[in-house]
């Protein structure tokens, strides 16, 4: 199948589904094997040591690099896996320009890893050119895009941005996680490299671990095809097979998260005890026309600050349907406390800056039925108010 010919909700569901030429089995096997015989002295069959080269990961790697319209992909074995080999780029005395608003591995990753290799990182507002050509050095090689940011969901334009670096000769790198190839595509939007926590919703099921990273132009693939090789951090059979069957149906679940937390967002926004709602979706967020402009949809998690700190804890203890438990984008509604869980390592005046505080939730908006979900926070921001008034009246 040409996925060119084919609208992005078909080239899904029809991953692996093409390519097995012994059986013609519908779905890609897993080829649980690690070592390739040789047919003769001098050829192979195209895999000799599945580090290198495996069916099942190759079939997915394929497909990844189809659907964000590069031309190489690689599946590593975490969403940080792909981004270590993805940072490997860059040697000692290197300097990179970041999304000040990060996901918290990758903050460390760079902070207390990278550091250690002489790698440097400056983090900034990346919608904000001046700020970028202030942390400029002559020795920036890349720009780090999250868009949008978790926690806050600020929205990074990033056609500019990567003009912006293409200008200076640096390499855009876009983490993708939140919104996957379904709703936006990077690389047509002018990055170079675009990774993945494919744990989050091309996985979709909070069930298997998994990174992906897809680049564009020969020599960085090929750069990067022999880091992953060297690094070997990359993903095993089953679980390319297990992703390749959570993409299957990444279309329909996109549009329900989407269309949840839509509606869950409006409803938090008229909610008396909660004073903010971070969701690019909401006309009045300030990325909403980027997002818009390079977007064919908005994500599944959202962020809100309610009103008193003192409901945070009972809040997370009367959710029902909602867990209480970090990660994001699985069919299963979870809701995080950033400034403990997924940011902790995060200094505090760094979270401070950008606004990951201690009234500040996240809720990654599952596919249950919406009404459900809306009354579970409500049911559970009831009691916690009931919880706090009551305590304040017996002090
Ligand atoms: C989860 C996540 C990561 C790390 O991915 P893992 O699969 O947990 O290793 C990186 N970036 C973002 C935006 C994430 O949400």
């Amino acid at each position: 199948m040409s996925e060119k010919k084919y609208r992005i909700e078909s080239v899904l569901a029809q991953i692996g589904s093409i390519e097995e030429p012994v059986t013609g089995a519908v779905n890609y096997p897993i080829y649980q094997a690690t070592a390739f015989r040789h047919p003769r002295l001098g050829q192979s069959t195209g895999f000799d040591y599945s580090r290198t080269k495996s069916p099942t990961r190759a079939v997915l790697e394929e497909a990844a690099a189809a659907l964000e319209a590069g031309d190489a992909g690689f599946a590593c074995s975490s969403g940080m896996a792909a981004l270590q080999t993805v940072f490997t780029l860059f040697a000692s005395g290197d300097h990179l320009i970041v999304s000040l608003d990060l996901y918290g591995g990758t903050y460390r990753l760079l902070e207390r890893v990278l550091s250690k290799y002489g790698v440097t990182a400056s983090y900034v507002d990346t919608n904000d050119l001046s700020a970028l050509e202030e942390a400029r050095q002559p020795n920036t090689k890349a720009v780090f895009i999250e868009t949008p940011t978790n926690p806050l969901m600020m929205v990074t334009d990033i056609r500019a941005v990567s003009q912006w670096a293409r200008d200076h000769g640096l390499v855009t790198i876009v983490d993708n996680t939140l919104l996957t190839p379904f709703f936006q595509r990077p690389i047509e939007l002018g990055a170079d490299i675009v990774v993945h926590s494919a744990t989050k919703y091309l996985g979709g099921h909070n069930d298997v671990l998994a990174g992906l990273i897809v680049s564009k132009g020969k020599e960085l693939s090929e750069e990067i095809a022999f880091l992953h090789n060297s690094i070997g951090a990359v993903l095993g059979p089953t679980d390319s097979y297990q992703l390749m069957r959570g993409m299957k149906t990444l279309a329909l679940r996109m549009e329900r998260h989407q269309s949840n937390a839509l509606a869950i967002a409006k409803h938090l926004q008229n909610h008396p005890q909660v004073t903010e709602v971070f969701y690019p979706g909401l006309p009045d967020h300030p990325g909403y026309e980027i997002q818009n402009a390079q977007s064919s949809g908005n994500t599944g998690i959202f962020s809100f600050r309610v009103s008193d700190a003192r409901y945070v804890e009972p809040v997370l203890r009367h959710l029902k349907l909602i867990a209480f438990a970090e990660s994001l984008g699985g069919v299963e509604s979870l809701m995080t406390y950033p400034a403990v869980q997924t940011h902790a390592d995060i200094p505090a005046h760094v979270r401070d800056a950008v606004g990951v505080d201690d009234r500040l939730l996240r809720f990654s908006v599952g596919i249950e039925h919406v009404d459900d979900l809306i009354q579970d926070l409500d049911q559970a921001l009831e009691a916690a108010r009931a919880e706090v008034e009551g305590g304040s009246k017996n002090e």
